[in-house]
């Protein structure tokens, strides 16, 4: 008989908001063995009154709360990898501190081929002003500098980096996209949505090594396992992230948490086009499950981004931006339809980028082709990512569809709404992240971070979930405290719903017989202490399988 471990002395929250917490649960081949009373689980041990068999040891956790280890509803683990070795510019709040940080990172890598930077804010310009190379010229021009938005929609670059991305004043702007241009039509160093893609992504794909990208993916594991996250739902999924896994799995047979992959479809204007992504998809997520199994890493689904984001008006809305703009989707209906039945078709889950009111319609509209073409399913399980402006009628035609909403707490932390709040610029700005409808309506809610577009810190978004307010200001206001989770909510929605979007959920998320043994036993207590001690704590121990996979150093 295999030795079994039973976790005692804690507040074993299982996953579900409706089940009431459990005080112990035991471990045994990887496996949650049972979850309950102490006397239920020793028995089912094996172990009888004060006859403990040898193979069963007890471990007590103080009192700490255990909950299924968080399931980030929304990663990009090498983009994640890559941030934390970036400029970080998230909190910088001035174009001077900025060029006094890219100045700082010149200094101290004298030899770096490019400096890289991450997470600026639009609120640094003055109303009316866009970043500009001239900005970063002043400060490094011999090397290519790129710095990518807070939203990861846009990078500002300097003029080498223009250079080295071989952008000139005849470079068309890609389908969605922008390069954007002064008055003699020479790009002045903003690219937006695909043209930040295909050009800065591009080029630094190009420029990136292997041994890079393996950096990264360790980085983001061990980042995710601190914050108590023993999976990941990868959403821009493609041949790099591929080629980076692949090694990691032939290296280790394994990875340090379960991923799931969403494949990142690009729009290229040709039906035709875009349905051959489909079969390549489909191939490599076949190719890999023959030749690693489906326990760590499976590719289950694509990623069509439809629009773009509110901060720059690049969402795609029912009524206009205050600036009177009204941009078109990145993927209209004629293309994106037959795209998505092919998927559908193929077997693979469609997760929709839509955060404007009119970009969620057309998602649903596309959930609703499959049904028609392809028939009705229940492992659909279709998805829509974001949703921060939802039209009521929307949100009800997701509950009808089974359709799970994504979305992300850390995405309206009160800190980063100024600009998204004056953009939109009427009651739209008070009635956003609408969570509490969602709820209310029976939607399956997936929360994430989106990291690295905001903070990867479980705790931090789990606080955010529970008070609406900030996590990086504590000056600030609530925005909309109605819409705020319970504790159990919350949890539900970033263990179990997540799991649940993923279609794995009898595997992970939950804290029930036969799951795979993936913990978090929390530092703060997320059920019952004051949400603030949230903020900066993390995991003290998580399990994956079982086994310890981080214990935070007294
Ligand atoms: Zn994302």
């Amino acid at each position: 008989m295999s030795a079994t471990t039973i976790y005692r002395d804690a507040t074993v929250f299982t996953g579900e908001a409706a089940v009431a917490p459990r005080e112990c649960f035991a471990v045994r081949d990887g496996l949650v063995l049972a979850a309950g009373d102490l006397a239920a689980v020793r028995l089912a041990a094996g172990a009888h009154g004060a006859d403990t068999p040898p193979e069963v040891i007890e471990v007590s956790l103080g009192g700490a709360v255990v909950t299924p280890g968080i399931v980030e509803g929304h990663a990009h683990m090498l983009m994640l990898g890559e941030s934390l070795s970036k400029v970080q510019l998230r909190d910088a709040g001035s174009l001077t501190v900025v060029q006094e940080r890219l100045a700082a990172a010149r200094a101290a890598a004298p030899d770096a081929p490019r400096i890289l930077g991450t997470s600026w804010m639009f609120d640094i310009f003055a109303e009316g002003e866009r970043p500009t190379a001239a900005v970063i010229d002043a400060v490094i021009s011999d090397v290519p500098v790129i710095l990518d938005a807070n939203d990861l929609h846009s990078v500002w670059v300097n003029t080498a980096a223009l250079a080295a991305m071989g952008i000139t004043r005849d470079t068309p702007d890609p389908v969605g996209g922008e390069i954007v241009r002064d008055e003699n039509g020479d790009a002045t160093g903003f690219l937006l949505e695909t043209a930040a893609m295909s050009f800065a992504w591009g080029y630094l794909d190009s420029v990136r090594s292997e041994a890079d990208q393996d950096r990264y993916l360790s980085a983001a594991f061990d980042a995710y396992l601190e914050t108590g996250v023993t999976a990941a739902t990868e959403m821009s999924f493609g041949e790099a992230e591929l080629a980076t896994y692949r090694r990691r799995l032939a290296r280790d047979g394994r990875l340090p948490f379960p991923v799931t992959a969403h494949w990142l479809l690009t729009a290229s204007g040709d039906v035709a086009t875009d349905v051959a992504q489909i079969a390549r998809i489909a191939a490599a997520r076949d190719e890999l499950a023959a030749e690693f199994g489906t326990q760590w890493l499976q590719i289950v689904g694509v990623k069509f981004i439809l629009d773009g984001v509110i901060d720059a008006c690049t969402a795609t809305m029912r009524a206009p931006y205050a600036n009177g703009a009204l941009p078109g989707p990145i993927w209209e209906r004629e293309f994106a339809l037959p795209v998505a039945v092919a998927a559908d078709a193929a077997g693979l889950r469609l997760a929709l980028h839509a955060i404007g009111d009119e970009a969620s319609t057309i998602a649903l509209d596309m959930v609703q082709e499959c049904i028609r073409v392809n028939g009705a399913r229940t492992d659909r399980r279709p998805r829509v990512e974001h949703l921060e402006y939802v039209a009521d009628d929307t949100i009800a035609r997701m509950a009808a569809l089974g359709v799970t909403a994504s979305m992300q707490p850390v995405h309206c932390d009160p800190a980063v709404l100024d600009n998204w709040q004056a953009v939109l610029g009427d009651e739209r700005a008070h009635t956003g992240f609408p969570w509490h409808k969602f709820r209310n309506a029976g939607v399956l809610l997936a929360l994430g971070t989106d990291a690295p577009t905001a903070p990867h810190f479980a705790p931090d978004n789990l606080f955010i979930a529970l008070t609406a307010e900030s996590a990086l200001d504590r000056s600030r206001a609530p925005y909309q405290p109605e819409r705020v989770f319970t504790p159990a909510q919350a949890l539900e929605a970033l263990t179990l719903g997540a799991a649940t979007a993923t279609g794995r959920e009898q595997e992970f998320g939950r804290i029930a017989t036969g799951a795979r043994a993936n913990v978090a036993v929390w530092a703060a207590n997320p059920l019952a202490g004051a949400p603030e001690a949230l903020l900066g704590s993390g995991a003290a121990l998580t399990l994956v399988d079982g086994e310890v996979a981080h214990r935070r150093q007294a």
